[in-house]
């Protein structure tokens, strides 16, 4: 068995803070830089709102990346790092194709 960690976004509790964005960042090599983040938030600005867009790869399997003392969590650090659970882990165990 495969776990699967998927992220499910919820758009309307986006408050555009980007702490998703600085948290991945910042596993990255320097120089810190938040535009490679795998998460990006996008301005709508006919509806005066932000939400989050997330890298394909993302979604495909989990990137390893998370807080200090997270453990066994399996959480992505831009999950942790959202206050306002606009990003939320979903955790599937699946069967191996073989
Ligand atoms: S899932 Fe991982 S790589 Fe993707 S945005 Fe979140 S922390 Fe970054
Ligand atoms: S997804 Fe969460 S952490 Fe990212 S900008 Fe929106 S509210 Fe902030």
């Amino acid at each position: 068995m495969d776990l699967v960690v998927k992220i499910n976004i919820v758009p309307e509790k986006c408050r555009g803070c980007r702490a998703c964005e600085t948290a991945c960042a910042w596993w990255d090599k320097p120089p810190f830089n938040p535009r490679r983040a795998g998460i990006h938030i996008i301005k709508d600005e006919e509806a005066g709102s932000e939400y989050p867009l997330l890298n394909m790869e993302c979604q495909e399997k989990f990137c390893g990346k998370q807080a200090p003392g997270a453990g066994s969590l399996l959480e992505p650090a831009c999950v942790t790092a959202c206050l306002f659970e606009a990003l939320q882990v979903e955790k599937e165990e699946v069967r191996d194709a073989g």
